[in-house]
């Protein structure tokens, strides 16, 4: 199994008096800020966050955390143009959107997965799965499920919901932990995984009509039909009738008069507004191309974490090659393999070569993962190469208590830069050991490595793949 940044601290833990003052803190809190507070007069409804441990720069670094893991185990549509498209309308809707002043960093991600579903990380990383936009009537439709998605960002309801679960089970410990240590410390750590990431996703009904109604205002104010919103709900919920309902309401529990709800903040606003916006050629030529993209089985990741277990060994690696380029580095991988993550980390698996791991998390089976990390000390250090390598091998085994190294580094070349070359040993997540080979190579971006998994059973059939992967490495000039 293949796992990583992860670091467990433990909180300080304080004296009981102190403890119960901070607890009579939190409660005078939680009675300020009232959560739904409509006012007496035909006006829009005012909406404001609930209490929270975190404060909005959390919720940027733990979303950010969760996104760089969901990126790597979701399937994304590798459609740039759709991407593109859901970040404009994704950006005319913030332009609408109380954010209480706080500048989110606002991704937005295309995942091809059939599922009807979308969600948003605390700090604003939004995933909208391509079954949303295919189910979709129009673009006003699709606006709305994410307008309905920003709001749970900009009312903060998914540290909302962490800070409740947490005081529901609160020790001293746990809350030492968040108030005690800094923000980078054992709770956000233990939430900035995808996989364990669900409670930032599981909405209580309350925060869903919350969100419906943000959203509704939303809507309206950047010209679109409001209605638009409660039929995208009302056309899924229909769909999905005698069947499995769609993944969306197992994160979003349907609340009741949700559409009257929406309804009735219409009529807060004023009825309709003139000449509100329904459609665009632009998201009629976008949703064909998003039905065109070709289907990826649900392998591997669902959005909700569950991970099924694969039918057999993953197919034999192709031998013909793509590339992916990087800023620091271009690199060649199977084109049979799937890729996961963005920008510098990624990682190359094949179809069935993320498994779970014996904690739950998706854990890379077979494959390639490359990373670009940030080096304490001056690069040109003639040590700097091997005092880094020890560094990374070290965070490596916190998070894999039963990583070993099986061959102390020894020198090799990487594109004409000095590397090193070090083997390890693991368990894997398909049973039994597991190989990972370690090249490291230091330049002034940081530490680049490459770590090449399998179990080592399967190892020999992998070799020549992994060699002709390092071969291809071209570090940016
Ligand atoms: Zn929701």
């Amino acid at each position: 199994m293949f796992l990583r940044e992860e670091t467990k601290k433990r909180g300080s833990k304080w004296r009981a008096d102190e403890f119960w003052y901070r607890s009579r803190n939190i409660a005078l809190m939680a009675s300020l800020c009232l959560l739904l507070a409509p006012s007496s007069r035909a006006q829009r409804t005012q909406l404001k966050a609930g209490w929270n441990f975190y404060s909005p720069q959390d919720d940027i670094q733990l979303g950010k955390r969760v996104a760089v893991d969901a990126e790597r185990q979701l399937p994304s549509c590798n459609a740039p143009k759709v991407e593109a498209y859901l970040t404009e309308l994704g950006r005319k809707l913030i332009a609408k959107l109380p954010t209480g002043g706080v500048e989110y960093p606002w991704e937005f991600h295309c995942v091809n997965d059939k599922e009807i579903n979308a969600f948003a990380l605390p700090g604003g990383y939004v995933f909208v799965n391509r079954g949303a936009i295919e189910v979709s009537d129009n673009e006003a439709q699709l606006a709305g499920v994410m307008a309905h998605e920003l709001s749970h960002v900009a009312l903060r309801h998914g540290t909302t919901e962490a800070t409740k679960a947490q005081a529901a089970q609160a020790g001293v410990g746990i809350l030492g932990a968040i108030f005690g240590g800094n923000a980078g410390g054992a709770l956000l750590t233990e939430l900035g995984r995808f996989s364990a990431g669900g409670v930032l996703l599981r909405y209580s009904r309350s925060a869903e009509t919350q969100a419906d109604v943000m959203g509704t205002q939303v809507l309206y104010d950047a010209g679109y039909d409001p209605r638009a919103l409660a039929q995208f709900f009302e056309k899924i919920e229909a769909e999905s009738k005698g069947k499995n309902p769609p993944e969306f309401f197992s994160d979003h529990p349907n609340p009741e008069y949700r559409v009257e709800r929406v309804q009735e903040e219409i009529g807060k606003l004023g009825g309709l507004p003139p000449h509100p916006k329904r459609d665009s050629l632009e998201f009629e030529a976008i949703k064909r191309e998003v039905m065109a993209l070709p289907v990826v089985s649900r392998g591997t990741v669902t959005a909700g974490g569950r991970i099924p277990r694969p039918m057999g060994p993953p197919p034999a690696p192709s031998a013909s090659f793509v590339e992916y380029q990087a800023s620091a580095y271009a690199v060649k991988y199977p084109d049979n393999w799937k890729k996961y993550g963005e920008k510098e980390n990624v990682s190359f698996a094949p179809d069935g070569g993320v498994m779970e791991g014996s904690d739950g998390r998706g854990a890379l089976a077979f494959g390639v993962i490359v990373d670009v990390t940030k080096v304490q000390g001056d690069v040109g250090d003639a040590r700097a190469l091997e005092r880094a390598t020890q560094d990374l091998i070290r965070t490596l085994q916190k998070d894999n208590p039963k990583m070993k190294v099986a061959r102390q580094a020894g020198r090799i070349r990487l594109n004409g830069q000095r590397g090193l070359s070090t083997y390890l040993s693991n368990e894997s997540p398909a049973g039994g050991e597991e190989t990972d080979w370690l090249i490291t190579v230091i330049r002034r971006e940081g530490l680049v490595s490459f770590v090449c998994v399998a179990p080592t059973k399967d190892y020999e059939k992998y070799d020549k793949t992994f060699a002709s992967i390092l071969d291809s490495v071209r570090f940016a000039k």
